[in-house]
C-alpha cells in the first residue's frame, strides 16, 4: 500500500492524506479547506500554492471513501467541492462530528456564495473573470447524503479487508483518532491518523485516549515544540475580569470566539459560575446563529462529554443555559444590544474579529474605558485580533478607525490543541511497534522540533512529508 500527503503538509491547514491499498483501494483521509486567517470557515486566497482550494492531487471521482477525523473546516471544508467533482463513496464520521458537519459545511457554502457574489459585485475588474463559489448550499446537502456515522470505540468494516476505529481525541465535539486494520496478502496492517489532539483535564470533553497499537501513523504537530504555561482553565481570572468590568466599571465584557468548541467552554464556565453563585447578576448574550445551533447540537451528544460534565448534569440539567443567559439568533437581537447600556457580556464570532457579528460588538465598545475585550484564541496577526493581542492602540474595522480605549485581556488557557508533552503522552505506547511515523498539520520549524522531541524520547523514524510527497509501506 501506499500514502499520499495531500494537505497539511509543513503547515497547520488544509488537512488531506490518500492510503491506496494494493487492490487499488483509495481511502481518503481528512479534506480540509486551507484558511488564511478567519477560524470561522472562510476560505483563504493566499495559499503559498496558488489556489490550493480549487486543486486535487487525485482524481476525486476514483477515491473510494473519506473518513474525517473532526469536523473543523481545515479538515472538513473542501468535502462539498469533493463531492461537486465526482466523489460517489461514503463519508464516515462520528455521530457529533456528521451532526457538527452539517451546520459547519452550510455556514462555509454560504460565506463560498457570499464571497463570490460580493467579488463580482465590487471588487472584480472590468477585464477580470466572474469568480464562482468553490462549492454551494446544493453541494452540501448532497454530501449530507453520504454520510455514515458510527460511535467511539464501534469497529466498522469500510471494505470486507478493512476495519476502522474512532477513539476520542479530546479536541473538540466530536473528535477522534482513526485506526484501519488492513488485511492484505496474508498479512495485518494497523495505520493511523491522529487528526487534531486535545488536551486532558478541559472542560466539555474527554481527554484524549491513547490509540491501539500501530505500525504506521501520521500524527499532528501543531504545538509540538512547546509546553503550554497554564492549566487548562483559568477560572479565578475569569470571574475577576467580569467583576471589574461589569460591578465596578459597570461596562460590558466582549469575547470573540469561534462559534463551535470555544463559545460552548465559555457558556458551561459561566452556568458553573451561576451555579455555585459567583457570578454577578448580569445577564449574558450568546451572539451568533451558528454558535447558537452548535450548542443544540452539544447538548445531543453526551457520548462526548468528561465524567465531570456528567455528574455537573445530575445537579444541573442544563449546562448550556441559565437564567440570565440569552442566545440571539436575529440581526435585529444583536442589535439592541447595541443600544443596550448595562452591564453584561457578550459572547459573538468570529474569534480573530475579522468577521461576524462581533465586529458591530467592538466598534461600539472599544472607545470606552469602561468596557473590556477578552480574547480567548488564537489569532493571526494580519487580523483585527492579533492587532489587538500586539497591543495596538488603534484599530481600522468596517472602514472606520477606533481609537482602542477598552481593555483589552487575553487568556490562552483555552487551547484546543495538546502541547508536545499532552502529545507524546498520547502517542507514547506506540514506540514499540511503529514501523515510521510522519509528522502533519505543522509548520516546518515547529515540526522539526518535534521530532527531534519524539526521538529523544524513543521514537524511531519520523518523517516529515511535503505536499504530494508519497511513500509506498511494505
Ligand atoms: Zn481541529
Amino acid at each position: 500500500m501506499k500514502v499520499k500527503f495531500c494537505g497539511a503538509a509543513r503547515e497547520v491547514t488544509g488537512s488531506c492524506h490518500l492510503l491506496t491499498l494494493d487492490s487499488g483501494l483509495n481511502i481518503l483521509l481528512d479534506c480540509g479547506l486551507y484558511q488564511g486567517g478567519d477560524d470561522d470557515g472562510r476560505a483563504g486566497d493566499d495559499h503559498p500554492i496558488t489556489g490550493f482550494n480549487e486543486k486535487w492531487l487525485f482524481d476525486p471521482a476514483k477515491i473510494d471513501c473519506l473518513i474525517l477525523s473532526h469536523a473543523h473546516i481545515d479538515h472538513t471544508g473542501r468535502v462539498p467541492k469533493l463531492v461537486k467533482d465526482g466523489f460517489s463513496g461514503k463519508i464516515y464520521a462520528t455521530n457529533a462530528t456528521r451532526d457538527l458537519c452539517a451546520l459547519m459545511l452550510l455556514d462555509s457554502a454560504k460565506i463560498q456564495e457570499n464571497d463570490a457574489e460580493y467579488y463580482n459585485r465590487k471588487s472584480r475588474g472590468a477585464h477580470d473573470p466572474e469568480k464562482h463559489p468553490l462549492y454551494t448550499v446544493e453541494n452540501v446537502q448532497q454530501v449530507m447524503q453520504q454520510f455514515v456515522s458510527h460511535n467511539y470505540e464501534q469497529w466498522f468494516h469500510i471494505h470486507p479487508d478493512v476495519r476502522v476505529l474512532y477513539r476520542d481525541a479530546g479536541h473538540i465535539l466530536g473528535s477522534a483518532s482513526v485506526t484501519l486494520e488492513i488485511k492484505e496478502g496474508g498479512k495485518t496492517t494497523y495505520f493511523g491518523f491522529t487528526g487534531d489532539i486535545g488536551r486532558p483535564n478541559r472542560p466539555i470533553l474527554a481527554d484524549p485516549m491513547p490509540m491501539p497499537e500501530l505500525d504506521y501513523l501520521i500524527c499532528e504537530s501543531t504545538y509540538g515544540d512547546r509546553e503550554h504555561e497554564n492549566a487548562p482553565t483559568e477560572v479565578g481570572r475569569f470571574v475577576d475580569i467580569i467583576r471589574h468590568t461589569c460591578v465596578e466599571k459597570k461596562g460590558k465584557v466582549i469575547i470573540p470566539a469561534f462559534s463551535v468548541g470555544r463559545t460552548q467552554e465559555i457558556v458551561y464556565m459561566l452556568d458553573k459560575l451561576e451555579h455555585s453563585g459567583q457570578l454577578p447578576p448580569i445577564p449574558v448574550y450568546v451572539d451568533s446563529p451558528l454558535s447558537v445551533n452548535a450548542t443544540e447540537v452539544f447538548v445531543n451528544h453526551p457520548e462526548c462529554f468528561d465524567s465531570e460534565l456528567h455528574r455537573y448534569m445530575t445537579e444541573d440539567e442544563n449546562p448550556f443555559g441559565f437564567n440570565k443567559l440569552f442566545y440571539i439568533r436575529s440581526t435585529e437581537g444583536s442589535k439592541q444590544l447595541n443600544s443596550n447600556k448595562q452591564p453584561c457580556i457578550i459572547i459573538s464570532s468570529s474569534g480573530m474579529m475579522n468577521a461576524g457579528r462581533v465586529r458591530h460588538h467592538l466598534l461600539n465598545n472599544i472607545e470606552h474605558k469602561r468596557n473590556t475585550i477578552l480574547i480567548v484564541g488564537y489569532c493571526a496577526p494580519n487580523t483585527p485580533g492579533g492587532r489587538l493581542r500586539d497591543g495596538a492602540t488603534s484599530l481600522r474595522l468596517m472602514g472606520q478607525n477606533l481609537q482602542v480605549l477598552a481593555d483589552i485581556e487575553t487568556m490562552d488557557s483555552f487551547s484546543a490543541h495538546g502541547d508536545r508533552v499532552e502529545m507524546l503522552h498520547m502517542i507514547e505506547n506506540q514506540k514499540k511497534t511503529l514501523k515510521k511515523m510522519w509528522l502533519t498539520h505543522g509548520t516546518l520549524d515547529r515540526q522539526e522540533k518535534w521530532r527531534d522531541y519524539l526521538q529523544e524520547n524513543g521514537f524511531g523514524a519520523v518523517g516529515i512529508p511535503s505536499l504530494g510527497d508519497e511513500e509506498v509501506l511494505k
